[in-house]
Parts: C-alpha cells; sequence; structure tokens
C-alpha cells in the first residue's frame, strides 16, 4: 500500500482523486476533467493549496470554522481523549465525561427553557432527530395526528432523506424520491428577488401570514412544527424583513405548532449572538446544531431541547440513536472549542472589531456596478449580482451564470465565495482581524470588476 500524501505532484493527486472520490453536490465528469483544487494546509483565515496559493476563507469552510484554522489546543484534546476513551456510545444506560460536560455547557448557553441536548454526526442526523422527535412528542401527549411540518422553499437542513425533504431545494427533490410524507413547504421571505412592489415589511408579514394559511387549510390538529433557519445560509444569506419573525412566532403560539429553529450555521457566534434565535427574537421548542459547535475541527451535531419537550419525551423510550450520538472525542473538541470561543471572548472580537469592519467593507461594494443590494447580519452576508440596480433585473442568461463567473474571479483571486445562482456569499471565520477584511474587500472588488468585464466582453451584459 501506497501512501497518498500532500508531496505528490498535484496531477497526480487530482488523477487519483478523480479515479476514486465521488463529491458531494459536484458533477464528477467536469470536476474529473479540470481536477479538484487540493488543500494542503490552513492557519488562521488563510488556506493553501497544493501549488502554493495562500487563499483568504471567506466562507470558514462550509461556514463552521468559527474560531479559525490551526488551533492546536484541539488536536491536543482530541489525542488525549483518544488516549484515554477514543469511542464509547450513550446508548443502553451508559455515559462519560466529555458529553456530559460538552452537554452541560451546551445548556449553559442556549436560551434559558431549553437544557437537554440530543447529539447526533452532522446537523442533517440532527433534522432527522428533529422529525422523529417532534413527531413522537405529539404522539406520546395523545395527538398523533399532529405529523405535518412545515418548512419553506429553499430552506437548507441537510442531505439525508429527511433532512432533505425538510429542506425546500427543488433540485434536491428531484433526486432519490424526496420529500417523505407530512412535510409541507411555504414560500421564503426573499424581499430582493420576490417582493414585487411590496414594500419589505409588508412582504415580510405577508410570507409569515403563508404560515397561517397553511395552518388552517390543513387543520391544527394536523401540524406538529415549523422549521426554518434564523436566517437562511445556504439558500443565500436572505434576511427576513424585521416584520417577519415576531409574526411566525406568533403564530406557532396561537396554533401550538412547536418551533424548531435550524442554527446549524446561525449558532455559536455567526450572527453576533451566540444563537441565531437570539439576533432576530424568537423562543424556539428545539434548536438544530452542528459546525460551529466544534468549528468544524469534528464531525458533531444536535438538538437543544426545551424542558417541555424534554419532559415528555423522556416520559418513553425514544427509539432514535446514532452510533456517534455524543462521540467522546467530538464531544471533548467540541467543549475545548467553546472554551476558546468564551475565554478568549470571540463575541466579543465579532461585536466590537470584526462585524463593524466587516459591514463596512461588504456595504461599500454597493456601488459596484454588478451589484444589486448588499446584505449582512453579523457575519454572514450577501449580495445579489444584478444587470440594473433600480428594477432589481434578473440576467438574461441562466440563472447563476454570473455568479458562477465571479466566483472563479473570487478563486482567481485568492479568495473563497461562495454563489447561490446570482447571490454571492461570505461567512468568513469569527475571529479574522480588520487587516484580514480590508485584503477580503480588495479581492472581492478585483473579481467583481473582472467578472464585469468578462460579462461585457462576453455581450452577456
Ligand atoms: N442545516 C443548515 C441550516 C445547514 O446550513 C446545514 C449544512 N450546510 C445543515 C443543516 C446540514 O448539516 P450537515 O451538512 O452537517 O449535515
Amino acid at each position: 500500500m501506497s501512501a497518498i500524501t500532500n508531496h505528490l505532484p498535484t496531477a497526480e493527486l487530482q488523477a487519483l482523486d478523480a479515479a476514486h472520490h465521488m463529491h458531494p453536490f459536484t458533477t464528477g465528469n467536469e470536476l474529473a476533467e479540470r481536477g479538484a483544487r487540493v488543500i494542503t494546509r490552513a492557519e488562521g483565515v488563510y488556506l493553501t493549496d497544493s501549488e502554493g496559493n495562500e487563499i483568504l476563507d471567506g466562507m470558514a469552510g462550509l461556514w463552521c470554522v468559527n474560531i479559525g484554522y490551526g488551533r492546536h489546543e484541539l488536536a491536543d484534546v482530541a489525542a488525549r481523549q483518544m488516549r484515554e476513551l477514543p469511542y464509547y456510545n450513550t446508548f443502553f444506560m451508559t455515559t462519560h465525561a466529555p458529553v456530559i460536560a460538552l452537554a452541560k455547557e451546551i445548556a449553559s448557553l442556549a436560551p434559558s427553557h431549553l437544557n437537554q441536548v440530543f447529539f447526533a454526526g452532522s446537523g442533517s442526523e440532527a433534522n432527522d432527530t428533529n422529525i422523529r422527535m417532534v413527531r413522537t412528542y405529539w404522539a406520546m401527549k395523545g395527538k398523533p395526528s399532529k405529523s405535518i411540518i412545515i418548512s419553506r422553499k429553499n430552506a437548507y437542513h441537510g442531505s439525508s432523506v429527511g433532512s432533505g425533504s425538510l429542506g425546500g431545494m427543488t433540485p434536491m427533490h428531484e433526486q432519490g424520491g424526496l420529500p417523505i410524507p407530512d412535510i409541507h413547504h411555504i414560500d421564503q421571505p426573499y424581499w430582493w428577488a420576490e417582493g414585487g412592489d411590496a414594500t419589505p415589511e409588508d412582504f415580510g408579514l405577508a410570507r409569515a401570514q403563508d404560515l397561517e394559511k397553511a395552518i388552517l387549510a390543513m387543520g391544527e390538529d394536523r401540524v406538529a412544527a415549523f422549521i426554518a433557519e434564523p436566517i437562511q445560509g445556504a439558500g443565500g444569506v436572505i434576511i427576513p424583513p424585521a416584520t417577519y419573525w415576531p409574526e411566525i412566532q406568533r403564530i406557532c403560539d396561537k396554533y401550538e405548532i412547536l418551533l424548531i429553529a435550524d442554527e446549524v450555521i446561525c449558532g455559536f457566534g455567526r450572527t453576533g449572538n451566540w444563537f441565531g434565535s437570539e439576533t432576530v427574537g424568537i423562543k424556539p421548542d428545539i434548536m438544530t446544531i452542528a459546525k460551529g459547535l466544534s468549528s468544524g475541527y469534528q464531525p458533531i451535531g444536535g438538538s437543544i431541547v426545551s424542558d417541555e419537550v424534554a419532559d415528555v419525551i423522556n416520559s418513553g423510550e425514544f427509539n432514535h440513536g446514532y452510533t456517534y450520538s455524543g462521540h467522546p472525542v467530538a464531544s471533548a473538541v467540541a467543549l475545548e472549542n467553546l472554551r476558546i470561543l468564551q475565554e478568549e471572548n470571540v463575541l466579543g472580537h465579532v461585536r466590537d472589531v470584526a462585524m463593524p469592519a466587516l459591514h463596512e467593507v461588504w456595504h461599500g461594494l454597493n456601488d459596484h456596478p454588478l451589484v444589486g443590494e448588499t446584505t449582512i447580519v453579523g457575519m454572514m452576508g450577501s449580495l445579489a449580482l444584478t444587470p440594473d440596480k433600480d428594477s432589481r433585473a434578473k440576467f438574461a442568461m441562466d440563472a447563476g451564470t454570473a455568479g458562477y463567473m465571479t466566483r472563479e474571479r473570487c478563486f482567481a483571486n485568492n479568495l473563497i465565495m461562495r454563489h447561490v445562482y446570482d447571490r454571492m456569499v461570505i461567512s468568513p471565520p469569527l475571529v479574522i482581524t480588520p487587516e484580514e477584511i480590508t485584503t477580503l474587500g480588495k479581492r472581492a472588488r478585483q473579481a467583481l470588476d473582472e467578472a464585469y468585464t468578462q460579462m461585457k466582453d462576453q455581450g452577456l451584459l
């Protein structure tokens, strides 16, 4: 057996990758032809690739590396935990210190009515747990007909059959027989693209009231829960109008619908508070967590559950769990990540330093001829590409082409930004410094300039 290391030539790594590795959300043949970018190291907010490029990671991996790369404390904790107890499960009346400590810490950070954690290996798994938990909750309360979960179009809640069904991504539903029964999707509060002539406030209210309409149409006795990301991430960092969330909360309260806040991206500081629910002012019954819980250093997720829901679920046996629920190494690493976030006052850095600097840089891009709007909450932002700002027009070319071209120019300028159709998205590590934010802004503007020129040259504008 030969070792595959970073020291092999890039082309050789790419060929082996193409021969044996199937990538998520990728057209495999296209990637094989082009060759994958090989990332070899990372430190702080910078990635290094096999060609020696230093790339500013404006996405914190997949919205997860909140404390930045290269924190050896997490590696040390992982090694120590692996030596002491590399694995044991939490089934069959057993537990261990790392999972106890992590659950206690999460409960202390979460809103005061959320005190119990059900662990999973990822956000997708945690949302699968939520589907079964809310339905089981109502069944245990003698209302088994309450099984419908209402979600939103263009939401992202994961890739498993259950969580992919909760999500509202059409291209995902088209593959593999999704959604599962009793999941219903309402429209999203995306004013820029769908608001027409309405004011953002009126539009936000109307989109929230779609929830009430759906509950009334299907019957209150059929609806178990509503799930949403406080701010949609993978859908393109869609920040709802201020009128949206208070109305959603009112409706959930009125009809006794459980509210699940998917905090997989928003949690652990991304929006400037510990949880996005605090930022948008809601009181969820369950919060989904993953990503920033361990800053991506270990795969771990979970559901933080209210006392009321936990009391009901705990009164019977919940026939659900994963081999890696509360994995000791992942738990220990997550705990160390939470220690760093707190002891280094990362949220203070976000609020006082990074957020003001990033907002200024981001909104500064609004004068660019390709940019229709810039929006940002905390450390997650997006901008809309448009051929005409005033009319919020779409491009004549296929949706996503302008975004793809811009993303390619970002790569060429050593900046990672993601595109969601024709929205460009950022979500950098929370520890990013003002100097690095300046670099991010310069590279973003350069990429926009180059994309603009390219579109003009190709007669696309
Ligand atoms: N929920 C949200 C809001 C997410 O953004 C994601 C991942 N992007 C998930 C769930 C799924 O998490 P995972 O990829 O860890 O399964």
